[in-house]
Formats: C-alpha cells, structure tokens, sequence
C-alpha cells in the first residue's frame, strides 16, 4: 500500500525523523487557513500516489495566505500522471542549501534492507543510477544482526558527505529511518530530497512510504489510511466485494482458482497474440456468489470484450463450479462471450452441465491453450 506524501510523513515523525510542520487541506480556503496557521512562506504540495510532481506544477511556494488560497486553487484538480488531485498539503517553507537523496528499501534478491545515499538528491533516483552510478552509495543491513552504526557511518562516507555536522544528523536519521522501515513494515521509505538548510540543518522534506500489504493487519491505524478514491472504480468495487483483482489493460477478461493458475493463464493469452483485461483469482470456492461478484467486477471495466474462466480442480469440484456459473448467469445478464476451460475433479461432469444447460454465450474448451485461443478470437 503506497501512502500519501502527508501520510508518510506522519510515519516518520514518531521516530524522529525531522521533518517540517504543516497541515492538511482539501480546499482553497482551507490551504488559506492553514498558511495562516503556520505564518510566512509556505509550501503547498498535490498529494497523489505518483512522483514527478514538482515538474507537473503540483508543488508551489506561497508568500502569505491569499497566496497560498490562489496555489492551492491551481493545484487541485490537476491531472499529474493521470491522478486528479483531491488532497494538498500545505507546509512551512524551507530554505534549501542542498537536496540529498535517502532511501530504505526490501531487496528481495540478497532478502535484505537496502540502503541508498548520495548528494545528487530532486532528481529522479533511476536517473542518477543511470548517469553517475558511482555517486550512489548502496548498504545491506542483514536481518540478523541487525543494523549497527558503522554501517551508517560506511554509507555516508561512501556518498561523500564530509562536513562533520552533516554526517552527524545522517547518522542520527539512517538509524531512525531504519526502525521506521522496520516497525512499520515497509517495503520502501524514500526522503528524495533530504535537505540541508543553510544553517546546516538536515531535514526530510518529501517521503514516499510503501507498506507491506500483508503486515497491514499489525498496523489498523496505516490500514486506515487507504484512500479508496484513488484506485480505479473497478478495483474499488473487487476491494469491497473482497474479489483479488487488478486491472491490466488488454481486453480479455480472466478468471481462475488460485493465484499461480491465474498467473500463468494471462501468459497462456499473451502466448496466443492476446492481451488480458484483468487478473482475477476466484480462490478456492466457485460458488455461484462468488462467481457473480467476480463477474460484475470484470464486466465493469468497458475494454473487456470476452471473459476465460479457467478452473483448474483439486479440492473444488468443476460441477460445482459450472452450477455456480449457471445460477451467476441466471442473477446477472451478461453479454460477453464465455470461454470454460475445467480440468481436475469432475472435470467432465462439469462440461456436462453446462453443456445442457447451453447458455448461448458460453463455449467450453477442454485445454487452457485452445480455451485462451477461443477467448481470443472472440475478443477480436
Ligand atoms: P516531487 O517532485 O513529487 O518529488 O515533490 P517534492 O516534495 O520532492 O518537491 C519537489 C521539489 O520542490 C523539491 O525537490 C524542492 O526543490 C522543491 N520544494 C519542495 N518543498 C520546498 C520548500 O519548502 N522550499 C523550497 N525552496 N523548495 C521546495
Ligand atoms: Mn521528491
């Protein structure tokens, strides 16, 4: 789960990551407020789940309130990267002397936290990996034992940081940023930039914070900041039908028991010539609710032209499952064309039933490679 740049922050801060006062706003007149609150200069900041928004005119500095009402009426509604903005934040300006970049990260690779430091921080970070890797500097903390300071004190040295007073405030903040990434369960905390103010001071000015969605249940009140305006209406509608999907671009919908099968049927479509609409695991059941929640998630996205049902059958039996498709079909009128494709338990039986039962629109195929073809051919 990505979190707000607001959000992110407010993760921090317990910890002690320094970062600069603000306050939330969802209109002009509250962005007014808010400047008038905080006094002087302000910043005020499109919150979307997306980077780049500085170049996309999301980020503003304001001189006083009337200012900041003015910005805050340009900002919202903006489309960055196809996010409309709805939210802002509004925060005290600071004065910058230097952007670094800070990250902590999961590499699944080496199953360690990976830290990532270097002075050429605003910009893009794949850029600088790209351009001037070696000002990257990179450091492991291996789960075991844990993070110790001398690690940090390799990182920063490693990105070239030599004034004493900085090095000092880095330290202090890569041991809180990795408690933070560790208590929190995140996938990814980036401060991109770290600033240092021409006092010398080292501060978080931007955060983006990724959660691990299966350690949500430890954290309710990170939970809670999901903000279900922001996916697409059709995954929305699978979140509160508790339907697993997500929404790919093509214009063959998928359906299949069990995230591998379902995984390899979008490769089985794209093996074909085809291009799936969705991923969309009906789990272990095929039961007819079930099977209309799914259906009505699916058939809510307009690019959708056919649907492939795949089950394979091992403890869910594909005559329960074809009932279930039956009496779905009987609640919800459907006019896509159907491609079946059972194997496993009763198998045949399965094919049985649908086969008198007929429906005009659904086809049954005896193997996931005909089935992706004939889903396909229909789509076309
Ligand atoms: P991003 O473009 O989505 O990554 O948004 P950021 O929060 O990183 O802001 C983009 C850029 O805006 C930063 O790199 C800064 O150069 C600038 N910026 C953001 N906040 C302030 C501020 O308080 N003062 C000043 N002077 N510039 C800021
Ligand atoms: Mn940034």
């Amino acid at each position: 789960m990505d979190l707000y740049e607001y959000q992110g922050k407010e993760l921090f801060r317990p910890f002690g990551i320094p970062t600069s006062e603000g306050r939330p706003a969802t209109t002009p007149a509250e962005a007014r407020a808010a400047a008038e609150e905080l006094g002087g200069q302000v910043v005020v900041k499109a919150q979307v789940l997306t980077g780049g928004r500085g170049k996309a005119g999301g980020i503003k500095l304001a001189d006083d309130p009337a200012d900041a009402e003015r910005k805050a009426e340009e900002i919202l509604g903006l489309d960055i990267r196809g996010h409309v903005v709805r939210q802002l934040w509004i925060e005290r300006a600071s004065e910058i002397a230097k952007e670094y970049y800070l990250s902590v990260t999961f590499d699944r690779g080496a199953k360690q936290a990976l830290f990532m430091l270097t002075t050429e921080g605003g910009v893009e970070i794949e850029e600088v990996a790209e351009k001037t890797p070696d000002a990257l500097a990179r450091l492991h903390v291996d789960p075991l034992e844990g993070y110790q300071p001398y690690q940090a004190r390799r990182l920063i040295y490693g990105a070239g940081i030599d004034d004493p007073g900085e090095q000092k405030q880095l330290l202090d903040i890569i041991g809180k940023l990795y408690r933070c990434f560790v208590e929190s369960d995140a996938l990814l905390c980036e401060i991109n930039p770290l600033i240092v103010t021409p006092e010398g001071e080292v501060r978080a000015l931007d955060s983006k914070f990724t959660v691990d969605d299966n350690a949500l249940f430890k954290h309710p009140d990170v939970a809670e900041m999901r903000d279900l305006e922001a996916y697409p209406p059709e995954e929305r509608a699978a979140r509160e039908k508790g339907v697993t999907y997500v929404k790919l671009d093509g214009d063959v919908g998928i359906l299949g028991n069990g995230a591998g099968l379902v995984m390899s049927t979008l490769d089985v479509i794209a093996l074909v010539g085809g291009r799936p609409a969705n991923f969309c695991d009906l789990g272990g059941g095929g039961d007819a609710q079930g099977v209309v929640d799914a259906l009505e998630v699916i058939t809510a996205d307009p690019q959708v032209k056919s649907i492939l049902f795949n089950i394979f059958a091992g403890i869910t039996r594909c005559d329960v499952v074809a009932q279930g498709i039956l009496q779905a079909l009987s609640q919800i009128e459907i006019s896509h064309p159907i491609v079946v494709r059972f194997d496993g338990t009763n198998a045949e039986e399965g094919r049985a039933i649908l086969a008198e039962a007929a429906p005009p629109n659904l086809h049954t195929e005896a193997t996931m490679l005909d089935a992706a073809r004939r889903a396909v051919e229909l789509a076309a």
